[in-house]
């Protein structure tokens, strides 16, 4: 098997705006990973995020260090044992890790011919809808943005800064039918956030993402224990090991393959997060059409889906999973079903 990468800056159609300021940005510095056998092309992608410890240098160090074990490799159907591998030569990289992960499985539905959903045994009806994220901003930028995703009928509002129950309205009023869920993103402390979560409950807000710093696990039980509305973790659900935490602290997980290493963990967290009654979401970093898909994938066996990163973009350099009104629709072709777009 022969891998190559290819670092890329994706930038954002708006400047992305979160509740911590060091993680807001206009560009996002991804790595395209390609894995060649036989003659077949498959495709990963890392989309690294600092606070997991990950950047687009790290990514491509591992890549690095890991090529001559991947390029060892003959078997293409040995995933469990090649991705043990890459784990017992370097810990965590969990971007890097899923973009090898994701190309595998593209690989393996090349060869055998079927798109991975249907070599997971699963229907591309059951697909979620996913939302649209309206980052933080003004009033007005708010406004125009809830008026550009007027096909979605779900919207992720960014929360925790200064101007939030304004915002919340001006998106209200916008968009009267649509389903609004929230994510504070770590921004704001425990009876602060109660008392928040009691004025979105009243704007119909349907479920709150990570109010709390992920330290905060007493604070996490606290707000549990009151919130009128269900909580999300994120920040506080990185992989497998993480969800035995999140019971009796969040009735939902929302898994990301940038944090967890690719799909064969994801499904991992599935099963987990089922067998303690946690619903799911699956969520995205800033990417492209490549690991989107990757994780759309698997979305019909989840209960919601955030999976607009590509669709935040000002150009996408591949193409993969379709919307309509929001609801996922999956490519048809093999693996992945992504194809790098025509310039
Ligand atoms: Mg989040």
């Amino acid at each position: 098997m022969r891998i190559s990468w290819e670092p890329v800056s994706l930038d954002t159609k708006h400047t992305f705006k979160i509740a911590r300021e060091d993680l807001t940005g206009d560009k996002f510095d991804n790595v395209i990973v390609r894995l060649e056998h036989e003659g077949v092309e498959a495709w990963g992608e890392a989309a690294p995020f600092f606070i997991y410890g990950d950047n687009q240098r790290t990514v491509i160090a591992a890549l690095e260090t890991w090529k001559p074990f991947i390029e060892r490799w003959q078997d293409p159907w040995q995933g469990e044992a090649m991705m043990a591998e890459l784990d017992s030569v370097l810990e965590r990289n969990f971007a890097a890790k899923s973009a090898i992960d994701c190309a595998l499985y593209d690989l393996q539905g090349k060869l055998a011919e079927l798109p991975v959903y249907r070599m997971l045994g699963l229907s591309h009806d059951a697909v979620p809808v996913s939302s649209f994220t309206i980052g933080m901003d003004s009033a007005e930028v708010v406004r125009q943005k809830v008026r550009e995703a007027a096909s979605c009928p779900v919207l992720k509002i960014k929360v925790g800064g200064p101007g939030d129950v304004e915002v919340l309205e001006v998106v209200r009023r916008e968009a009267p039918e649509a389903t609004i869920r929230v994510d504070a993103n770590c921004g704001w402390e425990p009876h602060q956030a109660l008392k928040m979560i009691h004025r979105l409950a009243d704007q119909g807000v349907e479920f709150v993402e990570q109010p709390l710093s992920a330290d905060n696990l007493e604070g996490q039980r606290w707000l549990y224990q009151r919130s009128p509305l269900p909580l999300m973790a994120d920040e506080s659900c990185e992989r497998l090991e993480d969800i035995k935490h999140c019971v009796g602290r969040f009735d939902m997980i929302n898994i990301k393959l940038s944090k967890c290493g690719g799909l064969r963990h994801a499904l991992k967290m599935i099963g987990a997060a089922r067998a303690h009654n946690l619903e799911i979401m699956l969520g995205c970093m800033l990417e492209s059409s490549i690991q989107i898909t990757a994780a759309a994938q698997i979305s019909p066996l989840v209960d919601y889906a955030d999976l607009d990163g590509a669709a935040l973009l000002a150009e996408d350099p591949f193409t993969g999973v379709g919307f309509d009104n929001g609801k996922l629709v999956l490519p048809h072709g093999p693996g992945l079903g992504v194809e790098r777009r025509q310039v």
